[in-house]
């Protein structure tokens, strides 16, 4: 008999079991951590990273909607916003006691150019344009490639809906409809689709990018009102690396008490209906920087069915005679911007 294949849910469960197993053992073998209270935790529960200090973390109780603040074990240190982890309660912070396999993590470089992840578990990125700045294809393309790449549903959002549109622009919305992307028409100042903007993002963890100035922090604040305040305790312990408007102005702000660096400034915001938006400037940022020709050509969907179908398996698709994609291009079912966006970053992941 064929073996019954589990459902993602009952998987999901197995996987949470072995590791409340995993992180019971560890704790039984491991002395207790500075700091760290032993007795008088409450039953272990699920939440989410909403922040990560030091030497701490902001961890989201799913069922109330609060944030505790929570120690963690050094085995734990590479904790990041929207890691899964299951904590126990106690006075006066809790206790992280095991993180869950990250589904997908975005990466930018730090100081010394090492990749490091700044946001888990991703479902949905919205990569958002404005008539003003004026949308590069390029960059849209760098920005869906991307999440191809780590296997991230994305979808288009125009903002600014308010200030119209020019033919130019509909033209390049209509690409990317025709490739398949969902294209939501907004206006942070009006108000204007808002609505279906959250609905789209409810019970997910979404991240906003694009360029500056398309209006990124305007419809966070739009989707949720409370975003400001939503910035765990202040306590002598930790520090948390920054204000959210202090983000901004220092760009990648990552200062501890301890002067140390953390991986990340991102924090995850909750949607008041459930779910989250996760955001700093790292996230806005992400990019291309692990991948290669192939992979970046795996991220352009319409090329998929024609990538080995050129004559040399090595082909750059530029000159080379029996080019698939060149030919595809010559027929109208590829758009030639669409294959100069793709020599343009794997020029630039070369030259990285
Ligand atoms: P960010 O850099 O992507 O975070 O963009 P901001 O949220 O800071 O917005 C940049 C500018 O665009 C600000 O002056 C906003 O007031 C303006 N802006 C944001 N959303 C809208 C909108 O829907 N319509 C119009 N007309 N302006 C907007
Ligand atoms: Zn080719």
């Amino acid at each position: 008999m064929a073996k019954r294949k589990l459902t993602v849910q009952q998987q999901r469960r197995i996987r949470l079991q072995q590791d409340r197993s995993r992180a019971q053992a560890d704790n039984r073998g491991a002395p207790a951590a500075a700091g760290l209270p032993e007795s008088g935790l409450g039953a272990e529960q699920t939440g989410v990273v909403a922040v990560r200090y030091a030497d701490s973390a902001d961890v989201v109780i799913e069922a109330a909607g609060e944030v505790r603040r929570c120690h963690f074990r050094a085995n734990l240190d590479s904790l990041i916003a929207g890691d899964r982890v299951a904590w126990r309660d106690g006075d006066p912070w809790g206790v992280i006691t095991a993180v869950q396999p990250r589904k997908n993590h975005l990466d930018r470089p730090d100081n010394l150019g090492k990749l490091r992840p700044v946001a888990a578990n991703i479902d949905r990125i919205a990569i958002v344009l404005a008539p003003q700045p004026q949308p590069h294809a390029n960059l849209i393309d760098r920005y869906l490639v991307a999440s191809e790449a780590q296997g991230i549903a994305s979808m288009l959002v125009l903002n600014k809906c308010d200030m119209g549109e020019t033919e130019d622009l509909r033209r390049l919305l209509d690409t990317y409809g025709q490739l398949g992307y969902p294209l939501l028409f907004v206006s942070a100042k009006t108000g204007a689709g808002i609505a279906q903007l959250a609905a789209s993002l409810q019970h997910k963890t979404g991240v906003l990018v694009g360029q500056s100035g398309v209006g990124k922090s305007s419809l966070i604040n739009a989707l949720i009102p409370d975003a400001d305040t939503q910035t765990g305790p202040l306590s002598t312990k930790a520090t948390p690396v920054a204000s959210r408007s202090s983000h901004r102005e220092q760009g990648t702000a990552r200062y501890t008490a301890k002067g140390t660096h953390t991986t990340s400034a991102s924090q995850l915001f909750r949607l008041p209906g459930g779910g989250g938006l996760i955001d700093s400037p790292g996230i806005r940022e992400f990019g291309l920087w692990h991948l290669d020709a192939a992979q970046v050509a795996a991220g352009f969907v319409e090329f998929r069915p024609l990538l080995g179908h050129c004559k040399f398996r090595d082909c750059q698709h530029r000159s080379e005679p029996e080019c698939a994609l060149i030919a595809a291009v010559k027929e109208g079912t590829v758009r030639a911007q669409r294959l100069g966006s793709y020599h343009a970053l794997v020029a630039e992941l070369s030259a990285h």
